[in-house]
């Protein structure tokens, strides 16, 4: 169902007030986490002023180590509900478990399945099952025809709203976190009629390496970004590192869209 050679035409998924796929280059904004009612408005307020179409931010988060900040739970869906209306901007957040989705999508308008989760069968299968749009993660390790598969068990269910992302995978190299693999996109495009965008923060691991990688993102067909900015980054509960300031996050998005109206 995911193939090019059933759906010729580009999927182009509706959310809110805005649409990803086709000739769009969408981008999408926000802190890793959703820490404070107050640190979320302020920084969705910078990305919104960017002129970002969407705002991310986790409220329950997939930590390395169990004592690391776990995100706000539904407190934090909460914050983004208030998000939405304030701002008129749709919203992304992840689902960790089939205990929560009930949960996450009555308040995201995109429900977000990460890197971890990718091969999640049963989370999969659930997120077919809703009516809000789905945002699929490429496992760290997976090949592309495995992160199709994943789309497929979402499709097979009967959901076609799905936004693939390309986030980087493991490698063996140390000056960044992952490796963002360029060259998937034009094959997923080739291969499937799925929006693909790729998130260059969690690709790199260092913010100095964002702006670079989202304008390669721009050049390489990608149908937008989804990229971690924070109002005090140096505060960050978590993914500081990584998260742009405001004003570089605004100079991004100047520059990928200034790229994307080349081609
Ligand atoms: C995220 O986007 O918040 C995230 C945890 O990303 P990934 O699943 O790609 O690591
Ligand atoms: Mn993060």
């Amino acid at each position: 169902l995911v193939s090019r050679e059933v759906k010729p035409h580009d999927t182009i998924v509706r959310v809110g007030n805005t649409e990803i796929g086709g000739s769009r280059f969408s981008i999408i904004g926000g802190p890793c986490a959703v820490e404070s009612e107050s640190l979320a408005m302020a920084t969705a307020e910078h990305v919104k002023k960017a002129g970002a179409d969407i705002f991310r931010g986790g409220a329950f988060k997939p930590r390395t180590s169990p004592y690391a900040f776990q995100g706000l739970g539904e407190e934090g869906l909460k914050i983004l509900a208030k998000v939405r209306e304030t701002f008129d901007m749709p919203v992304v957040t992840e689902v960790l478990d089939l205990a929560h989705f009930d949960m996450v999508e009555q308040y995201a308008d995109i429900v977000q399945i990460g890197t971890r989760n990718m091969q999640n069968f049963s989370l999969l299968r659930r997120a077919g099952e809703s009516k809000k749009s789905v945002m699929l993660k490429r496992g760290m390790s997976a090949t592309v025809d495995e992160w199709l598969m994943a789309a497929e068990y979402i499709m097979s269910e009967g959901n076609e709203n799905i936004i693939l992302c390309e986030r980087g995978v493991r490698t063996f190299v140390r000056h960044s976190r992952n490796t963002l693999d360029f060259s998937a996109i034009p094959v997923v495009r080739r291969e499937s009629h799925l929006p693909v965008i790729i998130d260059p923060s969690h690709a790199s691991g260092y913010r100095d390496q964002v702006l670079p990688l989202a304008r390669a993102a721009a050049a390489v067909g990608s149908h937008g970004l989804m990229v971690e900015v924070h109002d005090m980054p140096d505060f960050a509960q978590c993914d500081g590192g990584q998260s742009l300031y405001p004003d570089q996050f605004a100079l991004m998005c100047r520059q990928a869209r200034a790229i994307c109206d080349i081609f």
